[in-house]
């Protein structure tokens, strides 16, 4: 019999001598020695275990809805309704091409070259100019260029949000946004909706409950409900943020997309007092690939997103920033939001004649003024992953509706179709193969 001390001080000599290590979670392991040349080819590499490395502080969920739809765009042959970008036969290419040459040719300094961290001054400039035709006065200081609005929702949730901290969002609303509060795990508290918007009746409750850090927004054909909120409770919201003191943020890519009617002045425009934190993209109006976005928040905000941005990509794009400029500054997006105005309200009236061919028991379609989707309910009885594989084998994507409620903690009988990307043809028959299926996994 050996006693106890005698191993341990047997292991504490083999450790002395580098012979044998420790190691959390794996107990102690025999290394080979080194020899002079280096590290001997037998040696027991331990494996390395990742999940114990990890920090605490990073949120654990892998899901990767968006990588998903994403990814889709490299295989052929797929009708895609779960997309939220604009169609490629929208663009005037060579247009495109004279701006990309004329910045090789005669920007060639500034284009490869770094921009500040916050935008390249000329951008500021013109999404000043621009924001200010809207009724949004920011300075330039006020104004941050981001990769994609998405970045500027992420640098918000990084600065306000510490674990259990309540943000308040419409019910439904963007994966994007509840991806990010999530990750700083947040907790998101929905607010439903009705034709106005958002409720402010509920949304009050929640206010004195809660006391959120946050209320997320978005007014203008929102994502995924199309829906946009009338312009008494964009005042009323104004005024229940203003006394109970809690900031907004108003996230605002579609508003330039409208198919009829006149536009409603953003939050931002009505706010008087820097309650409200504006984010908006070029990735609906020009294209999601140049990843070019921006935020208007006051100076000290702004001054933190610099610090987080030079941590994260240092800047955007500078060619991307600069193609941007120019096809703004030069009036070609004025131009470019007619022409797509008509061909994605085209498209919508398609898609809607579409659904309507087909008169399904308990299906609703939320017809939207403007933007990217169509809201669709489906009858109560529908079994959405069965209807999701269906369509999957027929080559067509569209999102389920849970992925846009925080938690996916809802059975969702809803799907989101988007009309601005895929082609008159693929409308026509996708939708004609999308009842089909729907009728098969609502009859039980
Ligand atoms: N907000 C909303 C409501 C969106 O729909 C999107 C794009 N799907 C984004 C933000 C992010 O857009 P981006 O980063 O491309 O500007």
């Amino acid at each position: 019999k050996i006693n106890r001390s005698t191993v341990i001080k047997a292991y504490m000599e083999l450790k002395a001598e580098g012979l044998v290590e420790s190691r959390v979670g794996s107990g102690t392991v025999v290394l080979a020695p080194f020899s002079k040349d280096g590290i001997q080819e037998k040696m027991y590499v331990p494996p390395l275990r990742w999940n114990q490395l990890e920090s605490r502080r990073v949120n654990k969920s892998n899901e990767q809805t968006i990588n998903n739809i994403l990814s889709v765009f490299e295989k052929e042959k797929v009708i895609s309704f779960a997309s939220g970008v604009a169609s490629e036969d929208s663009y005037d290419m060579e247009l495109l091409q004279s701006i990309q040459t004329r910045l090789l040719e005669k920007h060639r300094e500034k284009v490869l070259m770094p921009t500040p961290v916050d935008g390249c001054s000329e951008l500021k400039h013109t999404i000043r100019s621009y924001l200010q035709q809207n009724g949004i006065n920011a300075g330039t200081k006020q104004i941050m260029v981001t990769s994609g609005s998405q970045q500027a929702v992420e640098f918000l949730a990084r600065l306000l949000i510490e674990p259990g901290d309540v943000v308040l969002v419409e019910e439904p609303t963007y994966i994007g946004a509840i991806q990010a509060f999530e990750s700083y795990d947040a907790r998101l508290i929905g607010i439903p909706m009705d034709e106005e918007g958002i409720r402010l009746d509920i949304l009050e409750t929640c206010l004195v409950k809660y006391r959120p850090k946050l209320i997320y927004t978005q007014p203008t054909f929102h994502n995924p409900t199309g829906m946009t909120m009338s312009l008494n409770r964009r005042k009323e919201l104004l005024k229940l943020a203003y006394y109970y003191n809690i900031p907004i943020l108003e996230d605002n890519p579609y508003e330039e997309l409208y198919y009829e009617g006149e536009k409603l002045p953003s939050l931002k425009s009505l706010d008087n007092n820097d309650y409200v934190i504006y984010v908006s993209s070029f990735s609906k109006t020009i294209s999601f690939s140049l990843r070019v976005g921006y935020v208007v928040a006051g100076e000290n905000i702004i001054n933190r997103f610099i610090k987080f941005k030079q941590i994260t990509d240092i800047q955007t794009n500078t060619l991307s920033q600069y193609f941007v400029h120019e096809f703004v500054a030069h009036g070609y997006l004025k131009n470019h939001l007619e022409k797509i105005r008509n061909k994605y309200r085209k498209k919508r009236d398609l898609m809607i004649a579409q659904l309507n061919k087909c008169n399904v028991e308990g299906m609703r379609i939320f017809v939207p003024g403007g933007g990217y989707f169509i809201w669709l309910e489906l009858p109560n009885n529908i079994r959405m992953n069965e209807l999701i594989k269906l369509l999957g084998d027929k080559g067509i994507i569209v999102m389920p509706g849970d992925v846009f409620y925080p938690k996916y903690n809802i059975e969702s009988n809803f799907i989101r179709l988007n009309f601005s990307y895929p082609k008159e043809q693929d409308i026509e028959d996708g939708i004609e193969k999308l009842l089909d299926c729907i009728v098969k996994c609502s009859n039980s």
